[in-house]
């Protein structure tokens, strides 16, 4: 199915900050967040392990959140395999993480800019740009593809992209 990413970011947005209050964006295979901090100690272990340090201690000794305003997941697990406590655990079978993509107004291509940054940085293939009477092109979500690494994010010249 696909899915205008402008679409899917203005519905995010209106039930957007009750949803990020919920759940804040947590290391892949994070038990449920009921769990997760329960078992998580702050310990750090993770955040060292991962290689593209785009996890982040929001204060020491508190549950890690994401940052993919440097880089992107490349889900290589490594975090998980540093989680003596348990609060990361990675089964094959169990997908990462339910995050997508989303882009807000402020996309340049809503301002009658051509961008396609996003597009040229997903590694999925998950960003088209279908022709638009009248504008530029806006980014459309193939969620199917869509893995919410992150990769899109940093690369968006006004910060229009977020993984929610
Ligand atoms: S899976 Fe790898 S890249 Fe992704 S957060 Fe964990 S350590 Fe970092
Ligand atoms: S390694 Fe596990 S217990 Fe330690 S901070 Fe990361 S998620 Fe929490
Ligand atoms: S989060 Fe990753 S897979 Fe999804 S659109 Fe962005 S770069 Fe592509």
């Amino acid at each position: 199915m696909s899915i205008p990413i402008v679409n899917l970011a203005r519905r995010a947005f209106f039930r957007g900050r009750a949803t990020d209050q919920a759940s804040p964006l947590r290391p892949p295979w994070a038990l449920v967040e009921h769990d997760f901090v329960a078992l998580c100690t702050g310990c750090g272990d993770c955040v060292t392990a991962c290689p593209t340090e785009i996890i982040d201690m929001a204060a020491p000794r508190r549950p890690p959140t994401m940052n993919f305003s440097h880089g992107e997941c490349t889900f290589c697990g490594q975090c998980a395999t540093a989680c003596r406590p348990g609060a990361l655990v990675r089964n094959s079978d169990d997908a990462p993480w339910p995050y997508k993509a989303s882009a807000g107004e402020s996309c340049l291509a809503r301002q009658q800019v051509e961008c396609r940054s996003c597009g040229d940085f997903c590694p999925e293939g998950a960003l088209r740009f279908p022709p638009r009477a009248g504008g530029p092109a806006l980014p459309v979500l193939l969620e199917e593809r869509c893995t919410g690494c992150g990769a899109c994010q940093a690369p968006c010249p006004t910060g229009a992209i977020r993984i929610l």
